[in-house]
């Protein structure tokens, strides 16, 4: 089995993080304590799309075992991606957000009976897609679930789900595996990739080094790694910097100014008192932190960037905006030594 082979079905069957949310849903399936709202959340990348598929697969599959049995009519409708028991709702191509009218065609399919005679099944991925209204024409289902229906919810950030929401849903935590354990994964699909690049730039998540990778991205992470350097140099250019990040992986490299940041602000918060312990910046303390407020807003900028990226913004201003401030921000740490 190589990369290209894993599809997102054996993804789920088999990646070893997912194995601890697999055999509580065969425990709860087979005990008949499915409950009637699953949330799985988790990093992006972590393969929570394809995990939903494989719970679906398993809910509906007429002989649950450990797993789907694989050989059943639902088993095989699912395969074929016509069962007429599972609903999915996902962003369309041309959208950002998950239209309410999806939401609620999904809530009406959940309410009639099941063709194949066992449940229903609904998926929202990714649930944080939903707008308002969609959020509370759902919660009226997960109030008051119909019969044997089962939604199953993914999100990367449950902060952007309502409370409401969910708090109705039992949450499947999934957790990305040990770097180790995470190289070993991909090395045993590609051994001729380099993958501690790929891993990195996607925060440990082994399916997002998969897609990054597929991207080209091998040398992304090195060529970030020189981004501060460069910005940092008095005669940076920054609209040169900015013209060359957006023409290749925009999202992949905000993403890892993203990374970048939060960790210096991590370490500007862990840092005690001036000292020159490691990770220090070796500013005085009013000094930094200003400029962990400076991070702050670096951080807000690269975000905004990335949410901005989706519709049909100039990317390139998008960058140099961001480059000058982080320009701006290393100038002030460099003379805030200086003068410390
Ligand atoms: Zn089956």
């Amino acid at each position: 089995m190589d990369a290209a082979e894993l599809s997102s079905f054996r993804l789920a069957e088999r990646a070893p993080w997912l194995g601890r949310a697999r055999e509580q849903m065969a425990l709860a399936i087979g005990a008949g304590r499915l409950p009637h709202a699953l949330l799985l959340q988790g990093q992006a990348g972590l393969g929570k799309a394809a995990l939903a598929d494989w719970i679906a697969r398993l809910a509906l599959c007429e002989l649950p075992g450990e797993g789907p049995c694989g050989s059943c009519t639902s088993c095989r409708l699912h395969a074929a991606g016509t069962h007429p028991d599972l609903r999915r709702v996902e962003v369309a191509a041309d959208k950002k957000q998950i239209a309410v009218e999806d939401i609620r065609e999904l809530i009406a399919s959940l309410t009639l009976k099941s063709y194949r005679g066992r449940r229903k099944v609904a998926i929202i991925d990714p649930a944080d897609a939903m707008n308002a209204s969609g959020a509370n024409a759902l919660l009226k289902t997960l109030e008051e679930p119909s019969g044997d229906a089962l939604l199953i919810l993914t999100v990367a950030r449950p902060e952007r789900l309502p409370a409401t929401v969910a708090s109705r849903c039992q949450r499947i935590k999934i957790a990305a595996p040990e770097r180790d354990a995470a190289l070993a994964w991909l090395a045993a699909l590609d051994a001729a990739t380099d993958w501690a690049g790929p891993l990195a730039l996607a925060s440990g998540a082994p399916v997002a080094a998969l897609s990054l990778a597929a991207a080209g991205a091998q040398d992304l992470e090195r060529e970030m790694l020189e981004l501060p350097g460069q910005l940092a140099r008095p005669e940076a250019d920054v609209v040169g910097l900015a013209e060359r990040c957006q023409q290749r992986l925009p999202a992949e490299r905000l993403r890892w100014i993203e990374n970048w940041v939060t960790e210096r602000i991590r370490r500007g918060l862990l840092a005690p008192a001036p000292d020159h312990s490691p990770g220090n910046t070796g500013l005085p303390a009013a000094a930094r932190r200003r400029h962990i407020q400076g991070l702050y807003e670096i951080l807000d900028d690269a975000r905004a960037a990335q949410a901005a990226l989706k519709g049909s913004a100039n990317v390139t201003l998008l960058f140099e905006r961001l480059f000058a401030r982080l320009a701006r921000e290393l100038e002030a740490v460099r003379a805030g030594r200086a003068r410390g």
